[in-house]
């Protein structure tokens, strides 16, 4: 009998070369193999008839090999099939399929998996190009050949696993076909202890039905003959549901473990009396909406807690986070602690620094900027001040972490537009913040830094409070599992007085009116950005697509040819610092009225005076990219606009994206969009957001069940679990502990 934690190798069938190469692609235990599902099933009981398939839809068909040649076409060589049943044909085409010739022979029985469509060239047929097939008489072949050595009996079993039934598709690779994980793991499961132990507390399994292990693996991988198939494509049969709700139940309970680690960290426990008080209402340009009065108050608790802060601060474009960070840094600056502020472009990070000096500076304090490309001089003088503890808000770019930059004594980490950031460099910067409070006396420099104090004094190194913004709107448990160790605050709102986009789609080749349009608008005082998608025309082979307009010759053009008489800048990424804070600065100063750049804008720049976007080649960007450039009008009262211009070819997913553009602003409803278009793996870039290496679930498709398991495991951590006895909870931590590191290593990492 084999248990879950036996070595693949003893699995009949793997061999110490297959258990390599298995290895690499993750499996190496018998829990592994079993944790590996198809990712679909086809229904070998009822085969569909060719003769009731329509086009467009995926089917699975059974029939019989008719013919078979490799056609040489002048482009290249296409593998042509046609598969029958009685008097109905199906036309099967591989393109490049030389590796297909002499595949099939006359009178084989193949299972074809593919989008059913009508064949263009034929009379009225129908045809699948590059189904997924398997030749179902070679099975038997191959069967015969074992039947020799272990009897007749393997032989019908075998030939079952194939037909007659609903049959698991697994993801092959190389030489491990779909076929043989087929074989592999219904012997894995044959040879299994059916009493395998159960970590999810009993009192929990009886309130979500949840069927035992055992029965759960059988049928994700052998449904049963009745199971139904909308169930299967979306993993809700009672097998799936077991096994993803256990994944994701253990996932939350590392999480809410590790939640419960940090609270019990030494962090800063910053004071908040009346005289902190009045210096957050001095510096208030305007009056904070509701949203914004409540996350303060959620991070101003947080500060005061003794524990090291760690909360996500969300809010669409627009929202208005920026204000709500500069006044947790006032709290920290107050109590006499340097405040790291770090923003993914440069051009938001020099923002970032020219609004605080308008907002801050004039209350008295000492504000500097690092980034990766200032000269070398300025660097090393501004390193000195923030080591010094002269500098109390330092704004950068990930340059705070690349250059050897000490802080004094650095109580607060703020991190905007965090999805632009790896995993990686957030870690760094939280741990950065951990290391550099040696707990020096106070400097002092500024006036009120003595009188308050801190807890630097008690001599135990304390962690910096950290709070990452980010625009990507995305529902609060799936935030709370992806940020795994951040508590989350909401800015649902934006301020008043906002007059909604007016957002209109234009080829193009009416580029003319959209220009007399400008003029028109920067004729009325008001300003305009232009984006266009790359800085420069790529030369050689990119030359395909030598159509495409750049952001330095269009500036020239619109320059010189367009708008002799407007007052035009550039700015692009490959400016250095100072031109581009030059440029910036104009801008804001309305020195500049059309900014011709690129995407280095899509992020946080704010001048509320613009209110033309006009974007080029639109049909190039993605959906997050083209809400986040238009959340740069649309900032002040008067109307704004932003315009869509496509070029000649826009493909069936650009169109979704524009049409999704022209019909709303909400980004929540577009982020769902992208999130539908492009999948959950890249919206949230999987490496880049520290997405936890699931193995059966989806943290966008079961995001019901993940709420669930979050309840259940916070209630278990906090003991009040119904019906979960104290074993138990220990029994399921214990579990996780083993697991945890193997499992869901990333999320350890994040
Ligand atoms: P984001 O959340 O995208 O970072 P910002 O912080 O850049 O948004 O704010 C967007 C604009 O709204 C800025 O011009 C800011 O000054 C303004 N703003 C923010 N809060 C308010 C408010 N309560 N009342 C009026 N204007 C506000
Ligand atoms: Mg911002």
């Amino acid at each position: 009998m084999l248990d879950l934690g036996t070595p693949i190798q003893f699995v009949k069938g793997i061999g110490p070369r297959l258990a390599e190469t298995l290895s690499a692609k993750g499996i190496s235990v018998i829990e592994d193999l079993l944790y590996y599902l198809p990712f679909r099933y086809e229904d070998r009981i009822n085969p569909r008839t060719i003769a009731e398939l329509c086009p467009g839809e995926m089917a699975s068909v059974i029939a019989e090999v008719r013919t078979s040649a490799l056609l040489r076409t002048r482009r290249m060589p296409i593998m042509e099939m046609t598969a029958g049943q009685g008097r109905a044909t199906l036309k099967c085409m591989w393109f490049r399929g030389t590796y297909l010739k002499d595949r099939f022979q006359p009178g084989q029985m193949v299972a074809l998996y593919g989008k059913v469509e009508q064949d263009s060239r034929g009379r009225g047929g129908l045809q699948m190009l590059q189904p997924q097939f398997e030749i179902l008489d070679e099975a038997e072949a191959e069967v015969e050949a074992e039947a020799e050595n272990a009897g007749r009996a393997a032989h019908s079993k075998w030939h079952s696993l194939e037909v007659g039934r609903i049959v698991p598709i697994y993801e092959g690779t190389g030489k491990l076909t779909t076929r043989w994980f087929r074989r592999i793991i219904h012997s894995a499961l044959e040879s299994l202890d059916p009493s395998l132990p159960d970590a999810v507390p009993a009192a929990i399994r009886g309130r979500l039905g949840l069927v035992p292990r055992f029965e759960a693996f059988w049928r994700a991988h052998w449904p049963d003959a009745g199971e139904s198939f909308a169930a299967l494509e979306t993993a809700r049969t009672p097998a799936h549901v077991r096994l993803i709700f256990e994944e994701l139940f253990f996932l939350e309970l590392g999480l809410e473990l590790k939640r419960r680690r940090l609270r019990g960290l030494p962090g800063i426990s910053f004071r908040i009396d009346a005289r902190v008080r009045q210096a957050l209402k001095d510096i208030l340009p305007f009056h904070p909406t509701a949203s914004q009065k409540r996350v303060l108050k959620e991070i101003a608790d947080d500060m005061r807690q003794p524990s090291p802060m760690r909360r996500l601060l969300q809010g669409d474009v627009g929202s208005g986070k920026t204000i709500v960070a500069f006044e947790a840094a006032i709290i920290a600056m107050e109590n006499g602690y340097q405040v790291s502020m770090m923003a993914p472009t440069e051009i938001l990070a020099t923002q970032h620094y020219l609004s605080a000096r308008r907002i801050l500076e004039k209350a008295g304090y000492r504000i500097v900027l690092l980034t990766g490309s200032q000269e070398q001089d300025r660097k090393r003088e501004t390193r000195r001040h923030i080591a010094q503890g002269n500098a109390q808000l330092v704004i950068g770019t990930h340059a705070l972490l690349e250059e050897k930059v000490e802080f004094h004594k650095l109580g607060l980490v703020i991190v905007d537009e965090q999805h632009r950031f790896g995993v990686l460099q957030r870690m760094k910067l939280m741990k950065k913040g951990a290391e550099s409070n040696p707990n020096k006396p106070t400097a002092g420099f500024h006036p009120n830094a003595q009188r308050v104090g801190g807890p630097g004094l008690s001599g135990t190194p304390s962690a910096p409070d950290v709070l990452v913004m980010t625009a990507t709107p995305i529902p609060r448990t799936l935030a709370l599992t992806l940020y795994g160790d951040l508590d989350l605050s909401v800015i649902d709102e934006l301020p008043p007085g906002r007059t909604p986009i007016v957002t209109r789609r234009v080829p193009g080749e009416r580029a003319a009116e959209v220009w007399t349009f400008l003029r028109k608008l920067v004729a009325a005082g008001q300003q305009a950005y232009v984006v266009y998608p790359v800085i420069e025309e790529q030369t050689g082979e990119a030359g395909l697509e030598g159509e495409l307009k750049a952001a330095i010759r269009m500036y020239e053009e619109l320059r010189k040819k367009i708008f002799p008489e407007l007052r035009i800048g550039l700015l692009h990424g490959r400016l250095d610092t100072e031109e581009k804070e030059s440029v910036m600065r104009r801008f804001q100063a309305g020195e500049i009225d059309v900014l011709v750049s690129t995407t280095v804008i899509e992020v946080g720049v704010d001048v509320a005076n613009a209110t033309l976007m006009v974007i080029e080649h639109a049909e190039r960007f993605g959906l997050s990219q083209l809400h986040q450039l238009r959340g740069r009008i649309g900032r002040g009262s008067a109307k704004s606009y932003c315009v869509l211009m496509t070029g000649r070819k826009v493909s069936e997913e650009a169109e979704q994206r524009l049409d999704t553009m022209v019909r709303t602003t909400d980004g929540f409803e577009i982020a769902e969009k992208d999130l539908e278009l492009r999948g959950p793996g890249e919206f949230f870039g999987t490496k880049q957001a520290g997405m936890p290496s699931l193995r059966v679930a989806n943290l966008i498709r079961d995001r019901k069940l993940l709420e669930v398991a979050k309840q259940e495991a916070a209630a278990l951590v906090n003991g009040t679990g119904e019906g979960i006895s104290k074993e138990e909870a220990t029994q399921a931590i214990r579990h996780l502990q083993a697991h945890w590191n193997r499992r869901y290593g990333l999320v350890e990492a994040g």
